[in-house]
C-alpha cells in the first residue's frame, strides 16, 4: 500500500526538493502552498504529487485540508513535514507587532495546527506515523535581526519534544531537521555572495542544497529511524557546532 507524505510549503526551496524526494521514494505526496498556483501545477507535472492551497496558520483551512486528503487518498498521512516558514529581518526595537504575529502564525501556529490535524488522522487509522519539523540554527542560537524567526524556531525545538512525548504512545514519532545555510532562490536574494560567505564559516566548506535536507528527512520518516523521536538533527555541515573566533569579527 502506498504511503502518503504531506509537505507544507512545498512549492519552493527546500519544500519543493522534499516533495520530489518523497515522490522519488515511492510515496504519494500532497503539498501545500499559498502564493503561486502555476508553480504548484509545474511541480505536479514534474513529479507525481498534488498541490493544495492551504495557509498553514489558518485554523479552519488546516483541518479542512486533512478532510480533503482523506477523501482524496482514503487514508491518514504516514508522514507530515512542517516545512512552511517565513522570515522578517528587523532589530528587536523596530520589529512591528504585525510582522511578529505573521512569523509566529506561519512558523509556530502552522506547525501546531498541521501536527494536531495530521496526528488526529494518524490516530484514527491506528497506524502511527512520522512528523518532521523543519527548524533552523535558530533552534539553539540567536541570529541578530531575526527576532521573531529565532523565537519561532526556538518554539519549534520545544514543540518537537512535547509532540514526541504526547504522541509516542500512538506510534507517532516527531523529530526536527535543522538546516544550516541552504542555497535556494530565497537565500540567494539575501546577498549576491551568499554561498561564498556561508561556506567560509561552515566546517564542510560549502553551503547545502535541498537534497542535503531531503536525505535526513527521509531517514527520519522511515523505518530506519523507528526508535528515534523527540530529536533535532543538525543538517548544517557543522555550522552551528562551530564557535566563532575573535579574529573573524
Ligand atoms: P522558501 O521561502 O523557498 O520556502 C518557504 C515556503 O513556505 C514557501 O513555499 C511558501 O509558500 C511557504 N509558506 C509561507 N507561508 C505559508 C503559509 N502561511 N502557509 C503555507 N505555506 C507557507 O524558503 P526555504 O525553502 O529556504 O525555507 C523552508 C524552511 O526551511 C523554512 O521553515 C525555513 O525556516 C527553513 N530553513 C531554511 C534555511 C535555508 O538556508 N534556506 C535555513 C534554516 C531553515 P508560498 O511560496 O506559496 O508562499
Amino acid at each position: 500500500m502506498a504511503r502518503l507524505a504531506v509537505v507544507t510549503g512545498g512549492n519552493t526551496g527546500i519544500g519543493r526538493d522534499l516533495v520530489k524526494a518523497f515522490a522519488a521514494d515511492g510515496y504519494e505526496v500532497a503539498f501545500t502552498y499559498v502564493a503561486d498556483p502555476d508553480a504548484a501545477h509545474s511541480l505536479e507535472h514534474e513529479v507525481t504529487a498534488t498541490g493544495f492551497p492551504c495557509d498553514a496558520g489558518d485554523e479552519e483551512a488546516v483541518p479542512a485540508l486533512y478532510e480533503t486528503l482523506r477523501e482524496r487518498f482514503g487514508c491518514a498521512p504516514d508522514v507530515l513535514v512542517n516545512n512552511a516558514g517565513i522570515q522578517t529581518w528587523a532589530p528587536l526595537l523596530e520589529l512591528s507587532v504585525e510582522r511578529w504575529d505573521a512569523v509566529m502564525r506561519t512558523n509556530l501556529r502552522g506547525c501546531f495546527l498541521n501536527t494536531q490535524a495530521a496526528a488526529r488522522e494518524m490516530i484514527a487509522d491506528g497506524k502511527g506515523g512520522a512528523i518532521i519539523n523543519i527548524g533552523s540554527g535558530c533552534n539553539k542560537v540567536a541570529f541578530p535581526n531575526l527576532v521573531d524567526y529565532t523565537a519561532s524556531k526556538g518554539g519549534i525545538e520545544q514543540f518537537t519534544k512535547i509532540s514526541a512525548v504526547e504522541l509516542g504512545s500512538h506510534g507517532i514519532r516527531v523529530n526536527c531537521v535543522a538546516p544550516g545555510a541552504i542555497l535556494n532562490a530565497r537565500t540567494a536574494e539575501e546577498s549576491p555572495d551568499y554561498a561564498a560567505r556561508w561556506s567560509r564559516i561552515t566546517p564542510l566548506a560549502r553551503v547545502g542544497t535541498g537534497e542535503d535536507i531531503a536525505g535526513p528527512v527521509l531517514f527520519l520518516a522511515g523505518p530506519a529511524a523507528s526508535f528515534v523521536t523527540g530529536q533535532t538533527l543538525w543538517v548544517d555541515g557543522g555550522l552551528f557546532t562551530r564557535a566563532p573566533w575573535a579574529d573573524e569579527v
